[in-house]
């Protein structure tokens, strides 16, 4: 069988990652998965034994083990159907990246990581904005700070990593949405899947 075709989507929270997401799975052919979503569907899942954990971390900032993660994302990766994903949070640290590689080496290719570089600021403004709707227990001003370290700390790495390995398509994401997709879609019709 065909490997899966996989975009990984990081960048700071609130950079936009899930808005170019909704942008790109409009006019490509991609699915969008959101590792951040998915948790919050596990810990809201009637029975799960992994509901307050998952919660622990998010309104800590933290991360959760990859086992955790990586088998949601398998999960519906085979439950769609599809072959092009977009992954959207995920890996996050070098616990996430190596359990990725180990359990989706031979099942999917990245081809690229779509790299949303925002400034801590804006970030910080449209998160505590996004607050006043979202319902998120991590929307606010003190698990945004646990948040962007862990970002900075952990995060970061990855994405330097992807960088030394020439699959990073760097994107300034303080424009506006739709500037923002333009030079999206500059990198998504320069790719072979
Ligand atoms: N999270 C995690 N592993 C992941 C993705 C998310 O542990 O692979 C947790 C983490 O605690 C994070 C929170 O979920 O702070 C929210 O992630 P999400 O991607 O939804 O936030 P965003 O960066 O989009 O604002
Ligand atoms: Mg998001």
């Amino acid at each position: 069988m065909a490997k899966y075709n996989v975009l990984f989507v990081l960048g700071g929270p609130g950079a936009g990652k899930g808005t170019q997401c909704d942008y790109i799975v409009r006019d490509y052919d991609f699915v969008h998965l959101s590792a951040g979503d998915l948790l919050r569907e596990e810990r809201q899942r009637p029975g799960s034994q992994y509901g307050e954990e998952i919660e622990g971390h998010i309104r800590s900032g933290t991360i959760v083990p990859v086992q955790i993660t990586c088998s949601l994302l398998q999960r519906a990766m085979e439950n769609s159907g599809r072959k092009n994903f977009l992954i959207d949070g995920f890996p996050r640290n070098k616990d996430n990246l190596e359990g990725w590689n180990k359990a989706m080496e031979e099942v999917a290719d990245v081809k690229r990581v779509l790299f949303f570089d925002c400034d801590e600021k804006v970030c910080v403004d449209r998160c505590l904005n996004r607050g006043k709707t979202s319902g998120r227990s991590d929307d606010n001003e003190e698990s945004l700070k646990k948040r962007i370290h862990t970002y900075n700390t952990s995060t970061m790495p990855i994405i330097e990593h992807y960088r030394k390995l020439n699959l990073v398509s760097e994107l300034h994401a303080e424009q506006t949405p739709d500037e923002v997709f333009g030079d999206v879609k500059k990198v998504l019709d320069d790719l072979t899947l």
